[in-house]
């Protein structure tokens, strides 16, 4: 059933278009023979009328008013005689009326012409039954007084004027129809190729589930409109497959990440409730507790920080800020876990780095790479943390002599849950979603994260912030 009513719909439109087609040139054919019609009518009958004023201008002075038998007759001149051969040519009938009506002379088949008096000089036209139509022009013959004493008559019938006319309107009749289905075919013909690639791009569109993304339209066909919209529908799949992967490998990575400490805390408690205990290993199975709880409440802050950032819905402050003091402060924060491991922590900001952002996500930004810095520099290194203003950016660099990165895992280091080596990485509490939010927070910031390390010659992050050159930036100096 839905075939049959997708079908229809299909139709329908196919069979909207041609009929407009149809429509447009029935109506610019009719208004165009129409046109050719009238103009071929008004010739044809203008060049009838101007050959009868022609002719009966010189048969007048041909005329003798008393002829041989006292009543008006033409002269049988050199000039008359040139006439009559022109006027059997073109079937044109000369003859002289007395003005009552009586046919005096005349020239051609001139008695077959039925008679009516004419009441003035000029053209008329009259028509016996429903075939035999005439064209008439009239002349008065004057007498020396000026009076009407006859009248001189040129006409010609019109069977073969109306003859070409229908011939014409004949023409019309069959060929605008014809010409009218032609295009209605070519029109439906035309209007399928057209509809074509819509029925694909809906047949793809009504093929595609949640559960399968996969499945393009490939349009092949030149890059018009439909082209054009066969392609963005590809891409728009390509889109959404990629965020429908990304988020379901997201799950997955996430769930894995909850299971395994989960799974660390049920082996310890099933290890110490397996028998009783003295307080003391009590206390310490409670503080291995402690911890994995700990990471576990790190894992899901970081997630939801992440999950509410692609729901766009954290907030980020846009105020001028004083990037110094926060790397100073930053530094300060870490100083006491670089003494610690006996890391020796430098700091070599330039005073007065403005830039306009969100401190708490920045701030979160640096600890998270001094963090790191340390985290993955052996006892006896360095972590130097410098920063600078350069051109219209502020660039800070965190370095540090760890163990650097090897250089394939450089491409996936900043996408989440990417470690280099995942039980260091989990020996060291982390589940790869820092550099991820780093990044994330850079990004939002308008500015660039980077990454120059090699194995075992330490890692260098260099963050660079767009420069905040307003007034702010003068009061800090
Ligand atoms: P984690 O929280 O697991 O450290 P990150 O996203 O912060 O996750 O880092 C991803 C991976 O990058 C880590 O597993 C670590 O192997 C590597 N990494 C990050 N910073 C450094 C560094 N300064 N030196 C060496 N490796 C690093």
């Amino acid at each position: 059933m839905p075939d049959f009513r997708r079908l229809t719909a299909r139709l329908s439109l196919r069979l909207r278009l041609t009929l407009w087609y149809v429509a447009l040139l029935a109506m610019t054919l009719l208004i165009f023979s129409g046109y050719i019609y009238w103009r071929f009518h008004n010739s044809v009958m203008g060049q009838v009328d101007v050959s009868l004023k022609a002719i009966a201008s010189q048969a007048l002075v041909n005329v003798d008013p008393e002829g041989d038998r006292g009543i008006p007759a033409f002269q049988h001149t050199e000039e008359m005689a040139a006439l009559l051969h022109q006027t059997g040519e073109t079937d044109i009938i000369v003859r002289l009326l007395s003005p009552t009506g009586k046919v005096w002379d005349g020239v051609g088949y001139y008695r077959d012409v039925p008679v009516a008096v004419p009441g003035q000089e000029g053209f008329s036209t009259f028509t016996e039954g429903d075939e035999r139509t005439w064209r008439v022009y009239s002349l008065p013959l004057r007498s020396a007084s000026g009076a009407t004493v006859g009248w001189l008559q040129t006409i010609q019938r019109l069977d073969t004027v109306a003859r070409t006319l229908e011939g014409l309107r004949e023409q019309f009749y069959w060929g605008i129809p014809l010409a009218l289905l032609l295009t209605a075919l070519g029109g439906f013909f035309l209007a399928d190729r057209a509809l074509r690639p819509i029925d694909r791009i809906t047949r793809t569109a009504y093929a595609i589930s949640a559960s399968d993304l996969s499945r393009r339209i490939h349009y092949h066909g030149t890059k018009d409109e439909l082209g054009r919209l066969a392609d963005t529908f590809d891409a728009m799949l390509d889109r959404l497959q990629a965020a429908f992967e990304h988020e379901r490998r997201f799950t997955d990575d996430a769930a894995h990440e909850l299971r395994t400490p989960l799974t660390i805390l049920k082996g310890q408690l099933g290890v110490t409730l397996s028998r009783p205990r003295s307080p003391a290993e009590y206390e310490r199975t409670l503080r291995g507790l402690e911890q994995e709880v700990d990471r576990l409440i790190r894992l899901s802050t970081d997630l939801l920080f992440l999950s509410r950032l692609d729901q766009g819905r954290v907030f980020w402050r846009r105020e001028p800020m004083n990037l110094s003091d926060l790397l100073h402060v930053a530094v300060e924060q870490i100083g006491a876990l670089a003494a610690e491991k006996d890391v020796a922590l430098s700091d070599a900001v330039e005073e007065a780095l403005w830039v306009r952002g969100d401190q708490d996500h920045l701030i979160r930004l640096f600890l998270n790479l001094l963090d790191n810095a340390l985290k993955y520099t052996p006892a006896g290194g360095k972590v130097q943390v410098m920063g600078r203003r350069a051109g219209a950016w502020v660039e800070v660099a965190v370095r540090d002599s760890g163990p650097g990165i090897p250089a394939e895992a450089l491409p996936h280091l900043f996408d989440r849950f990417f470690r280099v080596d995942a039980d260091r990485s989990r020996r060291t509490g982390g589940a790869g979603l820092g550099l991820a939010i780093a990044r994330e927070i850079v990004r939002r910031h308008g500015g660039t994260l980077t990454v120059q390390s090699r194995e075992g010659e330490g890692t260098t992050f260099i963050v660079r912030l767009p420069a905040e050159t307003s007034a702010p930036q003068e009061e800090g100096r």
